[in-house]
């Protein structure tokens, strides 16, 4: 029995080969689900749905900054299998600028992935969850909104993670009375892609100096995490902040 049989999931932003979304669509997987891929790339979404255990799961492309592609989402996870019950709001970027190199594309590339991404594809599942009463919705914020970066992101990306707690505890306010649970994860370090090959060896030197637990965390990590979230594991869960980061930051 896995702790989602039978579960639809979509998870954003999860084709990337060593990130936290393709870690959470396996993992979801093994434990029962069907997944729903999308990334920008729709053939790497579709090849990576494939890449899954089971076959029933599919990947679909699209920006989640565009409503309109959102929806498309939501309607082709309707029309394959009739209802969605969790949504991972995984997709991000990051950008290492200090304040004052803060240019508006920057300000608007950022904060659009990250919080206007977690609104709109929140919306697009929000009407079903609301009428079959249950869903959980998973959005990946970041130690950075909690501790006002220092890893690797950019104060835009702190804002824009703490824009996506708040936007968390208010959906789960608003949601609460139709059994739709809505919870964040607050990741540390974990070694995946977003960094592409920017981080300097002292870069990383200095962050793992200030991590109890002595590593990186791993994609694995967080995807552990998400499964206790998206299943009924947590049925009583709504509101929270969890925070995955070994250590680094307690509070
Ligand atoms: P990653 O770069 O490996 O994966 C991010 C994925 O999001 C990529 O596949 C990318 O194509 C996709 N994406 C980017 N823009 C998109 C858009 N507009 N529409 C759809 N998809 C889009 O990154 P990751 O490390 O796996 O990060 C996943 C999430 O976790 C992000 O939200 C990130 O901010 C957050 N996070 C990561 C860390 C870390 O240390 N890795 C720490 C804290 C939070």
């Amino acid at each position: 029995m896995g702790l989602l049989d039978g579960r639809i999931a979509i998870i954003t932003g999860a084709a990337s080969p060593r990130g936290l979304g393709r870690a959470t669509a396996q993992l979801f997987a093994e434990h029962g689900a069907t997944v729903v891929i999308t990334d920008l790339d729709s053939a790497q979404a579709q090849a990576t749905a494939v890449d899954l255990p089971g076959n029933s799961h599919f990947g679909i492309g699209g920006n989640v900054c565009d409503q309109g592609n959102c929806v498309r989402v939501a309607q082709a996870t309707l029309q394959a299998f009739g209802r969605i019950d969790i949504l991972v709001n995984n997709a991000g970027i990051t950008q290492p600028l200090k304040l004052m190199e803060i240019a508006p594309e920057n300000y608007d590339a950022v904060t659009d992935v990250n919080l206007r991404g977690t609104l709109y594809m929140s919306q697009a599942v929000i009407p079903a969850m609301r009428t079959q009463k249950s869903g959980s919705i998973v959005n990946m914020s970041s130690v950075s909104a909690q501790r006002g970066g220092g890893i690797f992101g950019g104060p835009h990306y702190s804002a824009a993670k703490a824009g996506v707690l708040g936007l968390t505890k208010a959906m789960a306010r608003e949601l609460a009375p139709d059994n739709v649970r809505a919870n964040a994860i607050c990741p540390g370090f974990i070694a995946t892609d977003i960094t592409a090959g920017k981080l300097t060896d002292d870069m990383r030197a200095q962050v793992l100096a200030g991590i109890p637990m002595g590593r990186a965390g791993t994609a694995q990590d967080v995807a552990g995490c998400a499964l206790f979230l998206a299943s009924n594991l947590s049925s009583y869960c709504t509101g929270t902040e969890v925070d995955v980061n070994g250590g680094s930051l307690i509070h």
